[in-house]
């Protein structure tokens, strides 16, 4: 087991697991027939899996503008139920087809959020990717288009996932155990 800030990290999905299935992902993604593209990475989760993403769509054919949002979730507006763009896109979406990408789905709240804002502001679809699915803990009706792995109700670092701002750098998805 890997053992980083002197943790014990158990992988749960390795890196070459995780390339893998980004170009099976990429290949479906080819599959829909998008107009204008516009990529949403939603941050700070999905930085490593958006980059990773957009270069396997290349790959598949795919040319499609990157944007980036923040917004508050988790640790932030989790609790309070109160979500809010902490960051937001500079692209007009109107008439756009978006993909959101982000890191988890979870409750399905960060992203609900997200999709209902572009609706509002007038795109023309919008659809998500993500790399991981908690559907045991969905609240919201919501689910992804595209989704890389099931995953276990357990609390994930890595690939761009962090626990208190650390193990983001991992490249790939594990969980914290014991101290070493
Ligand atoms: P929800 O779907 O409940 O609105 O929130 C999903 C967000 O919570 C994800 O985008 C991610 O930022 C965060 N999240 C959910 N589960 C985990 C986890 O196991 N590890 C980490 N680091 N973040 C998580
Ligand atoms: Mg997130």
């Amino acid at each position: 087991m890997p053992v980083i800030r002197n943790k014990n990290i158990e992988v749960l999905f390795s890196a070459s697991t995780i390339a893998r299935r980004n170009l099976e992902l990429a290949k479906d993604i080819a599959e829909r027939d998008y107009k204008d593209l516009l990529v949403i990475s939603v941050l700070k989760g999905s930085f490593i899996f958006a980059a990773d993403l957009i270069r396997a769509m290349h790959d598949a054919g795919i040319s499609p503008e990157v944007e980036f949002i923040m917004i508050s979730s988790y640790g932030a507006g989790k609790t309070s139920g109160e979500i809010k763009v902490l960051r937001d896109i500079d692209s007009d979406v109107r008439g756009r087809d978006i993909l959101l990408i982000d890191d988890i789905l979870e409750s399905g709240k960060t992203l609900k959020f997200a999709r209902d804002l572009m609706l509002e502001r007038g795109a023309r679809d919008v659809s998500i990717a993500v790399l991981l699915d908690k559907r045991m803990r969905r609240k919201s009706d919501i689910e992804p288009d595209f989704t890389g792995f099931d995953c276990p109700d357990v609390f994930v670092v890595g690939y761009g996932m962090d626990a208190g701002y650390a193990f983001r750098e991992l490249p790939f998805v594990g969980v914290v155990r014991d101290e070493e």
